[in-house]
């Protein structure tokens, strides 16, 4: 069969690979529709490199159910279900954990085996393009589930790329008012349109004060989702004084915390706790993911998908990997 072999910076390749073997216990899955993430392109371009030669990519994706036929998204992270961090609710943590399309084979690929237990089946409401594009929604919906906002507090986005505007989704969902802040003026207007209450372009205005003349007293929320270790030192200047930070993007930076009293800062990663709930608000269409689709490849283009993905001026959101 056909899959995507990472071999190390810009040498991603589709090539032939041995069928994957049904064990006991696990079921294949016909590949349908994937979507590539920041992830993916942070080793294509070779920011990180420590994913092993030889490993088929791919965590965001749905297929279908060899056995039953049912159509299935497929939840990357499987967890061992009693260890410290399991026991705790933090499988994403488990201490004999797999991340597939990370630590082991991923999603791009013509079939896959999986445990039953990590797929999730969808009706005919979620389209296969939809449904290749969970991962964002389900970290959207970790982190505003951890900020616990209140209504109407201000959540000022920093980076409206794909997973930033669910941010701003997911925020507004939850009654809160959204400052959306990027550098292209065509997210932005997406920010808008989908109803931030105001748009910072961050090429044009000092954001830290923009943030204070809409505000008065800085930021509730704030969320790094640009992934640049300028915004992330940005965040003390934007909250208010014991208010909250979630760094999505990045975590790299230096944080001068003079002005951000009591103010809690927070990383977050994805975890398969929120996925059945993300998949559900993409099935009723409470959140838009097929707004944010900006290109479609066939599983055989897989190249130009990366090349497209990786390359500025095409101003990418999601891109989607279809059989
Ligand atoms: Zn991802
Ligand atoms: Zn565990």
């Amino acid at each position: 069969m056909k899959a995507a072999v990472y071999h190390g910076p810009y040498n991603i390749k589709l090539e032939e690979v041995l069928e994957p073997e049904v064990k006991a216990g696990r079921v294949l899955v016909n590949f349908k529709a994937g979507s590539l993430c920041g992830t993916d392109m942070h080793f294509y371009r070779g920011d990180w490199r420590w994913m092993k030669r030889g490993r088929i990519i791919g965590h965001d994706a749905c297929g279908v159910r060899d056995d039953t036929g049912e159509r299935v998204v497929m939840v990357p992270i499987v967890n061992c279900g009693h260890c410290f961090f399991c026991l705790r609710g933090l499988p994403t943590y488990c201490l004999r954990g797999k991340f597939y399309g990370l630590t082991r084979d991923g999603f791009f690929a013509e079939s896959k085996t999986m445990p039953p237990r990590a797929l999730i089946p969808i009706s005919d409401s979620i389209s296969d393009e939809e449904a290749a594009v969970v991962e964002p929604v389900a970290l959207a919906l970790r982190v505003l589930n951890h900020l616990q906002p209140n209504l109407g507090d201000w959540v000022t986005v920093v980076g409206q790329g794909a997973i930033g505007l669910l941010m701003t989704q997911v925020a507004l969902m939850k009654g809160c008012r959204v400052i959306a802040v990027d550098i292209d003026i065509d997210r932005l207007e997406r920010a808008q349109k989908y109803g931030a209450d105001a748009a910072i372009d961050a090429t044009k205005v000092d954001v830290a004060k923009a943030v204070r003349e809409i505000t008065k007293i800085g930021s509730d929320h704030v969320i790094e989702a640009a992934g640049t270790k300028q915004t992330v030192e940005q965040t003390p200047f934007l909250v208010r004084k014991a208010g909250k930070v979630a760094l999505i993007g990045e975590s790299k930076g230096y944080l001068n915390l003079e002005d951000a009293d009591e103010a809690q800062f927070l990383t977050m990663y994805i975890s398969p706790v929120e996925y059945p709930a993300a998949v559900e608000l993409i099935e009723r269409h409470l959140v838009d993911v097929k707004g944010l689709i900006t290109h479609r490849f066939k599983l055989e283009d897989f190249e130009a998908a990366l090349q497209t993905a990786a390359n500025p001026q095409e101003k990418a959101l999601k891109v989607i990997i279809q059989k």
